[in-house]
């Protein structure tokens, strides 16, 4: 399972094929389709009865085992051929403590056994699906468990995490290293006394967690935990199951849903949502997926000569034109909300994946709880045969409701191009992105003094209003920010590096949309330089959390950040055409100076008018502000949110590579 290309914005690429002259895809729009809630399994009181959706198979069977993995089965039940393409049989007996796989005759062959593509439990290694009372997997007082209500996507401040690198250095105090448990310990401490976990989640302020992915994943071996293997998981292998790698014991099937129950239950406890990172886009293995071994073909795209098409740049990319597909991704998502109470999704690669399914997505998540949201990656890793027209791209985002996109715009404007290490942005000195910067300041929304015709990645405003849009200078993909100032600012000291990453998180926390930061960030962790870190070592991905300690100022800047954009929804505004009312940019011409108020009590702001300069060369800059009484926010690399000083504005100078901001 190669990670070089997911994940990796490389842009709209343009469509190569109509899917109707891909003679290998074209058979599949007449296939039935069937997503009634009791596919696979449904235990009741009359038994345990199996549902396969396999349109062209010659004949299926369930087999029923004793254990997850090293036994011969206890019985093999042949299935039925019912409606809609499916094929049914049933044990009038409740078979908890049961496991099955089917296998379907295809072109007078029995394929391999498989878990299904509906697997809610699943034993080590996903090989087999397990029988199980998932009414029994809830923990206490799960029945009244909420996440935050929010009223906008804009209102959320995402913390991107992996399970191992929050919890398993040393450090972390935390006993669960690297599992679901470890963000339910209270009360982990580093040997310095500084709060790690949950704690360290609160202290900081962040909204929502997004956890990289947490369903069953192919690459590391659950048989071998001691082996330590780290994975990011974009290597899907059943959608519907925690991954058990992250649960105590990977043989237990209920273990790893009643953990991972748990950890949702102890971060909305605390206040904080659960983002799950979801990746339909593509599957681990080709021919050997679930998928492939249920309905053989169906859930994929493919080239004109019958080869896997891959804009996934994993070998393979799924088919969410199709019926079944799109139902597939729907109802998968709107479980992980109703079972495990997940307060949003992330959609990896999400323009592989058609507009149209998207907007189901995004209309059936919300009559669920109306505080969900959807974002994504509004790019794909290759050439698709889906038309770009109907692609979920960040162009389109305009078109569809209730999604928004990760701007990568902001992003490379910053802090340099994502893709050449050495290359500065914004925050480093680079001129020549001031106008991008503007794109994100505004939300990618159209601005009367935003000239789009300037942007670097993107030349129109294509978002309608900023809760289309996630900002951000940094994620697990690509050199983390920290790794990237290193990298783009040879010869600086950590203090410069450290003053550098202050001014681009002030960027991304004070502008429009959806502010989104990466794990450690806020300690200055680090990740050795490495920028594909999918499946490096812990010694590589663990963040260590003495840092926190010795970086304690870069923590509290953080955490003042996050509180006075919270503090304000000034910050937070949900219309375009408020926003192209509200922000006033000034007239600058020195390179690398931004100069803009947020005015009018933007959005029900306490504050009439907040001033905001950022400066992102290596010298000092003289900027005139309106006299007036000013509380002083940010100033030289320190920020409060509530307030340093005060200033009565005129002549104010602007230090090196910092924000100004002031209020009144
Ligand atoms: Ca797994």
């Amino acid at each position: 399972m190669k990670h070089s290309l997911i994940t990796a914005c490389i842009g709209a690429l343009a469509a190569t094929a109509a899917l109707a002259a891909t003679p290998a895809d074209s058979r599949f729009a007449s296939w039935p389709a069937y997503s009634a809630d009791d596919l696979e399994l449904r235990v009741d009181a009359s038994g345990t009865h199996f549902t396969l959706w396999s349109p062209e198979a010659q004949a299926a069977q369930v087999l029923l085992y004793p254990t997850d993995r090293n036994s011969l089965p206890d019985d093999t039940l042949s299935m039925t051929r019912a409606g809609s393409g499916t094929w049914r049989a049933s044990v009038p007996a409740q078979l908890y403590g049961k496991y099955y796989t089917f296998r379907i005759l295809h072109d007078g062959t029995w394929l391999a056994e498989t878990p299904g593509v509906w697997a809610k439990a699943v034993g080590t290694n996903g090989r087999r699906a397990a029988i199980i009372d998932l009414s029994a997997t809830n923990p206490e007082g799960w029945e009244t468990d909420r996440g935050p209500a929010i009223g906008s996507i804009t209102d959320a401040v995402i913390y991107e995490m992996h399970h191992r690198d929050m919890s398993v250095h040393p450090t972390s105090g935390i006993v669960n290293k690297g599992k679901f448990l470890a963000l339910t310990e209270h009360g982990t401490r580093t040997p310095d006394g500084e709060a790690t976990g949950i704690d360290h989640l609160k202290e900081l302020g962040v909204t929502h967690v997004h956890i990289l992915p947490s369903y069953d994943y192919n690459s590391v071996d659950e048989a071998n935990l001691a082996a330590n293997g780290y994975n990011w998981g974009y290597d899907p292998q059943n959608y519907n199951a925690p991954e058990g790698s992250y649960s105590t014991n990977p043989a237990d099937p209920a273990a790893r849903i009643v953990e991972m129950k748990r950890m949702v239950k102890a971060l909305h406890d605390a206040g904080i949502g659960v983002i799950m990172d979801v990746v339909y886009n593509h599957t681990a293995e080709n021919d050997g997926s679930n998928f492939s071994f249920t309905a053989p073909g169906y859930y994929y795209r493919h080239n004109p000569d019958g080869s896997y098409s891959d804009a996934s740049g994993c070998g393979n990319e799924t088919a969410s034109e199709r019926r079944q597909m799109s139902d597939f991704i729907v109802n998968s998502v709107k479980y992980w909300a109703k079972e495990y109470h997940i307060d949003g999704f992330r959609f990896d690669l999400m323009a592989i994946h058609d507009t149209a399914t998207m907007d189901r997505v995004a209309a059936e998540l919300k009559a669920i709880n109306p505080s969900i949201f959807v974002y994504g990656e509004g790019w794909t890793a290759g050439a698709s045969p889906l038309p770009a027209e109907q692609r979920a791209l960040k162009e389109n985002v305009a078109s569809m409701h209730g999604i928004a996109v990760f701007s990568d715009d902001i992003r490379d404007a910053v802090k340099g191009h994502y893709s050449n290490a050495a290359d500065r942005g914004f925050a480093t000195g680079k001129p020549g992105n001031e106008e991008t910067v503007k794109i994100g300041i505004v939300g990618s929304t159209a601005h009367p003094q935003v000239d789009y015709s300037k942007g670097n990645n993107s030349k129109f405003p294509y978002a309608t209003s900023p809760a289309q849009i996630i900002n951000y200078v940094s994620c697990h993909d690509d050199l983390m920010l920290t790794d990237k100032l290193a990298a783009s600012m040879p010869g600086s000291t950590p203090e410069e590096r450290m003053r550098a990453a202050r001014l681009a998180q002030t960027i991304v926390f004070t502008s429009q949309g959806t502010p989104f930061m990466w794990c450690g960030e806020e300690i200055f962790r680090d990740k050795k330089g490495v920028h594909n870190s999918y499946k490096s070592p812990d010694s590589i991905n663990a963040i260590d959390w003495s840092l926190k300690h010795a970086n304690r100022g870069q923590f509290d800047y953080y955490r003042e950040l996050i509180a006075l954009r919270k503090a304000h929804p000034a910050f937070r505004m949900t219309d375009a055409a408020e926003v192209a009312r509200n922000i006033v940019f000034d007239k600058t011409t020195e390179p690398n100076l931004i100069s803009y108020s947020i005015r009018n009590h933007a959005n029900g702001d306490e504050w009439a008018e907040i001033k905001i300069v950022f400066n992102g060369s290596s010298e000092p800059v003289q900027v005139k502000v309106p006299r007036a009484d000013w509380t002083v926010i940010a100033a030289d690399g320190e920020l409060s949110a509530s307030g340093l000083g005060t200033s009565r504005g005129g002549k104010l100078q602007v230090a090196p590579v910092s924000a100004l901001i002031l209020a009144r």
